[in-house]
C-alpha cells in the first residue's frame, strides 16, 4: 500500500476509535518522541505555516525589535477586516537558516505546533496530515500509532 492509501486508511481508522483514547495515545508517544526531535535543524513549519498574531504579542515582539507598531505591522503583518492579524510572509520573515531569530518572543501558534500535546487530535486530523511529510514529529507518531493500531 503507498503512504496515501495507509494514511487514508490511518484517518479512518482514527475516526472509528475514541477521541479520548486516541489522545491519550498520541500524548504518550508524544512525551517519547518530541525530545528526541531537534526543531533547530529543521524549521519546516516557519517555512509552511501562516501564523496567527495576538495584539499582546504584537506588542512583545515589537518591543523586543524596538520598532514602532505602526513599522512592526507595515513590515510583519497582514490585518483582516475582522480584527484579526497573521504573519504576511511565508517562509516566516523571522526564519534564519533552519532557526528561529525572535526564539524567545516567539507566537502562542509557533509554540504549539504541532499541538501534539493538546487534546482534540481526531478533530485536527485533516491539518495533522497535511504535514506529515514536514514535519518529523508528526511524521513518528503516526507511524507509531498506525503500528500500535494494527495491534488492537
Ligand atoms: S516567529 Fe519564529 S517560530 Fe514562529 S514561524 Fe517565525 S521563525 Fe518560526
Ligand atoms: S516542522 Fe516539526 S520538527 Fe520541524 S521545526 Fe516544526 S515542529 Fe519542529
Amino acid at each position: 500500500m503507498d503512504r496515501e492509501a495507509e494514511n487514508d486508511l490511518f484517518a479512518h481508522n482514527v475516526k472509528e476509535m475514541d477521541p479520548l483514547v486516541i489522545d491519550q495515545m498520541v500524548h504518550k508517544l508524544n512525551q517519547d518522541i518530541s525530545p528526541r526531535i531537534d526543531c533547530t535543524v529543521c524549521g519546516n513549519c516557519c517555512k509552511t505555516l501562516l501564523i496567527n498574531v495576538e495584539e499582546g504579542e504584537a506588542n512583545r515582539l515589537t518591543n523586543h525589535l524596538a520598532l514602532s507598531r505602526t513599522d512592526f505591522d507595515h513590515q510583519y503583518l497582514e490585518k483582516g477586516s475582522n480584527g484579526m492579524m497573521i504573519m504576511n510572509a511565508i517562509p516566516c520573515s523571522f526564519l534564519t537558516e533552519k532557526k528561529c531569530s525572535v526564539y524567545e518572543f516567539r507566537f502562542d501558534g509557533c509554540r504549539e505546533f504541532p499541538a501534539m500535546h493538546l487534546p482534540g487530535f481526531s478533530k485536527r486530523l485533516f491539518t495533522t496530515l497535511m504535514h506529515y511529510g514536514r514535519c518529523p514529529i508528526i511524521f513518528n507518531i503516526v507511524e507509531a500509532m498506525k503500528e500500535q493500531m494494527s495491534d488492537v
